[in-house]
């Protein structure tokens, strides 16, 4: 809670993964004084009881804990793994994941995630694994998260890491998706950073079941880039991109912009909460 407001964090990846790619890793371990240091916070927080008390401190009621299978990227966090590390803890939202190139049947993959599994979402890595998002090999992966009423988070815009290709990261592919999937939720994480706020805010504005996640990007910075965060607050989610991040700041930041406190209400928590189901 911060200010008597809910927090849902959308983005939040593992800080342990199977697989790290060497670039990825060292950037992670980077933001630490030591290898060591970083290790151990791994360690530490690999353990989602650990995870639970950091969420508490920092105020965050929700977090949406994402698995990512990108190996010419980032690395591998399993969907197993973000099912173990969600299990029996309700604060924790496990989202699967789907590499277009290593997996068939998407579709009846994520029913049986879902109805079997407990996940509550999909998160899709386009430039981490190199697939435009409207690619036709991934429609019977939208039409069961449709039905199922599954949202879908997809990574847009810019990335650090060696080997992501920026051009599958335009918002503009999601027009194809909101109009073949009008009840699909679509939640655009970064807001296409860098090259395409505009897109993103285009798109949020043409489409009832777009959205943007705003991981990743300088809360301060919010309104330089969506002029209309005011108007279209309802169709914002709050998120970190954690581990490198500290969420408690980033809530702070957020709080400062000058729009009104139902605009904060909505992003921090209350969009979230409605996109999810709880
Ligand atoms: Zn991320």
């Amino acid at each position: 809670m911060f200010n008597g407001n809910k927090v849902v964090d959308f983005h939040v990846h593992l800080a342990k993964y199977e697989v790290f790619c060497d670039r990825a890793h060292k950037w992670f371990a980077q933001a630490f004084p030591s290898l060591d240091a970083y290790e151990a916070f791994c360690d530490t927080y690999k353990d989602p009881d650990e995870f639970i008390r950091l969420m508490d401190e920092k105020g965050v009621d929700y977090s949406v804990i994402l698995a990512e299978i990108a190996p010419l990227t980032t690395g591998i966090a399993t969907n197993e793994m973000v099912e173990s590390f969600c299990h029996g803890n309700p604060r924790l939202i496990p989202f699967c994941t789907f590499n277009p190139y290593l997996h068939p049947d998407m579709g009846e993959s994520l029913k049986n995630l879902c109805t079997q599994h407990g996940f509550k979402g999909v998160k899709l890595y386009p430039t981490y694994n190199h697939f435009y998002p409207n690619d036709p090999v991934l429609y019977p992966l939208y039409s069961e998260a449709e039905k199922l009423s599954i949202p879908i988070l997809f990574h847009t815009g810019s990335s650090i890491f060696e080997n992501s290709r920026i051009k599958y990261g335009n918002p503009i592919f999601f027009d194809d998706l909101a109009i073949d999937f009008p009840n699909l939720k679509i939640i655009m994480a970064h807001g296409g950073r860098g090259p395409w706020y505009d897109e993103a805010l285009t798109m949020i504005r043409l489409h009832k079941n777009i959205y943007i996640d705003v991981a990743g990007l300088p809360p301060q910075k919010l309104l330089e880039y969506f002029p209309d965060l005011e108007r279209f607050a309802h169709k914002f989610v709050f998120g970190t991109d954690w581990p490198n991040v500290d969420v408690k700041k980033n809530i702070e930041k957020l709080n400062k912009l000058p729009v009104s406190p139902e605009a904060i209400k909505k992003i921090l928590g209350e969009n979230a909460l409605e996109i999810l189901g709880l």
